[in-house]
């Protein structure tokens, strides 16, 4: 084990290794660290609580594991759309009404500024050029004169101007149309600053603080500065929520589904945030502080080996978005890449990136796994990943409409064109290269996608299994297809009916509930009958405790964001393959996710020792 210890500046610290319950101070690891691992921590919603008696504390979902101490900082409520006839009294002075504008945009430019002033690289570039278009006098001008003809309240007339330039800037397209977003971002500042509110967004505060919020959208974690931001405490937001899937991926300690969060983690005071066990203590002693910073000292790597105690192997993998993330996984120890979610070259785009875009980004990574197995999922859109050229606003149940591989049917050319692209990169670098589709529900559609990989030379096709008729038809599917790979996100997700975004659903989003592990088994029983390879590279393979289930089961490689293979490894190599089949019948057997867990917990009570 080697040691880090990230601490910035001020009282604030992300303690990122957890060690065994020996190297503790006198405060009981059970206070801070040893209760279950991760999303193995108690899950019904039901279970979620706020502890005011003796010592402040609220449990809710370890969804990103880790310890962060910092001060609270509430994430503000989003900007709403003043009411539109709301108008100034003729009493009032319309003059100094319309003088608050400029004020205000002056305020914001002001402090874009200085924000950018204390950022660098890409983060400086763009606040500075959002200042520079706040300063722009058009959009004032236009708000002012709507105060002073309309009579329009403040707030109101800087919404209508900024409607207007937004029209304007969209009919110019191109690189006006981009900038649509910018405005958006201005006007809700200029708003906040006119009504006495926080700046919307991420808050600007000098030190690094713990982020607390109601719910905070993927684009918000997408843009978080693990520097800045040494844990999420959420009210809502589900387990397997992509808000859950990035923090994860930064490494930033996260508990989700805190109920009550908002209410009892007051700005200001300081909040220890472990993101292993759920529980978020509010102005945690010195004593626990301490306790918690120093298992920050032992921190597990990983040999790139992954197998149990007596050898038999699982192939740990990692999961990957941003192709540039690449090389880090690599250096991770990954045996390879287990989902490399190739949407990520398609998001945020107007049109579908071309042949040769794609290309580029596929052979980052690649290159970085050259010699390695990489399996690339071909577009996931739809749902929670919404594409706006592919994307109908029309569907009323989204996550059981046109998403992904469905979207093959309605656009061929797209998927052709991404085989394409695939087929390319796979040539241009050494990797061993293994394609699947994601939302894979029939037979026929494993049949079409297989040839479709075979008609461009991808040999290693293979199926996601997401949707439970899947799992119950594994066996004709990988008949068909080379291998399958369990989304247990979204398998969850469809099993028990219970939208993978809902926080006040985190006891159903659970992939520790038996039906879930039923239809995993199914899966793996699939696989056995014809010799093929089924992995997991859903968030459920991160947990420790439900990995030995896992493979117990049957499952033969274990897919996760590469941060967690090294507690994922040292879980595996603490039990034998016998005691993974018997932790799978135990957790099979049980009737509720609860038992599930607390059972398997209980016969690998060493887990909690080893802080996994
Ligand atoms: C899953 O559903 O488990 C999965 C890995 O895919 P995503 O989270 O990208 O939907
Ligand atoms: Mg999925």
């Amino acid at each position: 084990m080697s040691s880090t210890l990230d601490r910035p500046a001020g009282n604030a610290s992300r303690l990122t290794g957890v060690g065994p319950e020996e190297q503790l101070g006198e405060t009981s690891p059970r206070d801070v660290l040893d209760i279950p691992h991760a999303s193995d921590a108690p899950k019904s919603h039901s279970e979620a609580h706020v502890n005011t008696a003796a010592r402040s504390t609220i449990t809710g979902i370890g969804v990103s594991h880790g310890l962060a101490h910092a001060v609270v900082v509430h994430m503000p409520s989003p900007i709403a759309e003043p009411a539109a006839g709301v108008r100034l009294g003729p009493r009032e002075d319309h003059a100094t009404q319309a003088a608050r504008i400029p004020v205000a945009v002056r305020q914001v430019t002001a402090d874009l500024e200085r924000a950018a002033a204390q950022s660098s690289g890409d983060t400086a570039d763009v606040l500075a050029a959002t200042a520079t278009i706040a300063a722009d006098p058009t959009l004032v001008a236009d708000a002012e004169r709507r105060v002073n003809e309309e009579h329009l309240v403040p707030e109101r007339a800087v919404w209508e101007a900024a409607d207007e330039v937004v029209a304007q800037f969209v009919a110019l397209g191109g690189h006006f149309a981009e900038r649509a977003a910018d405005i958006h971002d201005i006007r809700n500042r200029i708003i906040a600053a006119l009504t006495n509110r926080p700046a919307p967004g991420v808050p600007d505060h000098p030190e690094p603080f713990i982020l607390v919020a109601q719910d905070l959208a993927p684009s918000t974690t997408a843009g978080l500065d693990p520097a800045r931001v040494l844990g999420i405490v959420t009210d809502g937001a589900g387990p397997t929520s992509h808000t859950a899937i990035v923090a994860n991926a930064k490494g930033i300690p996260a508990v989700v589904a805190a109920n009550g969060a908002t209410a009892l983690l007051t700005a200001g005071s300081f909040a220890l945030v472990n993101g292993s066990t759920g529980i978020v203590v509010l102005s945690p002693t010195d004593s626990e502080v301490a306790t918690a910073k120093s298992l920050s000292e032992l921190i597990r790597t990983f040999d790139g080996v992954g197998q149990t105690k007596d050898g038999h192997r699982v192939q740990l993998l990692a999961n990957i978005a941003d192709p540039d993330e690449a090389p880090l996984a690599a250096e991770s120890g990954a045996e390879g890449v287990g989902l490399f979610r190739s949407e990520f070259a398609f998001l945020g785009k107007e049109q579908p990136p071309t042949i040769a875009e794609q290309v580029v980004e596929y052979r980052k990574v690649f290159h970085a796994f050259s010699g390695r197995k990489v399996v690339i999922r071909t577009l996931d859109s739809g749902a929670d990943k919404p594409l706006p050229f592919l994307t109908s606003g029309e569907e009323e149940n989204p996550a059981l409409g046109v998403r992904g591989l469905r979207t093959a049917k309605e656009w061929p050319e797209l998927l052709e064109e991404q085989l394409t692209a695939i087929a390319h990169a796979a040539a241009a670098e050494d990797a061993d290269v293994w394609v699947m589709a994601p939302m894979v529900s029939t037979v026929p559609e494993t049949e079409d996608f297989v040839a479709a990989c075979q008609r461009h030379g991808l040999n290693q096709a293979g199926v996601m299994i997401e949707v439970p008729s899947a799992a119950l038809l594994a066996g004709p599917i990988l008949a068909r297809a080379s291998f399958a790979s369990i989304g247990t996100n979204d398998l969850t997700q469809y099993a028990m009916a219970a939208d993978r975004l809902l926080g006040s659903l985190a006891d159903l989003s659970d992939p520790w509930q038996p039906a879930v592990l039923q239809l995993i088994s199914t899966t793996c029983k699939g696989g056995a009958q014809q010799s093929r390879p089924v992995g997991v590279c859903g968030e459920a393979a991160s947990h420790t405790a439900l990995a030995t289930v896992l493979v117990g089961l049957g499952v033969s490689s274990l897919s996760m964001t590469p941060r967690a293979l090294p507690d994922v490894a040292a879980a595996l190599a603490s039990v034998t393959y016998e005691q993974c089949r018997e932790m799978a019948m135990l957790a099979l057997t049980a009737e509720t996710a609860v038992d599930a867990r607390a059972s398997v917990r209980a016969r690998l009570p060493h887990l909690a020792e080893m802080g996994l």
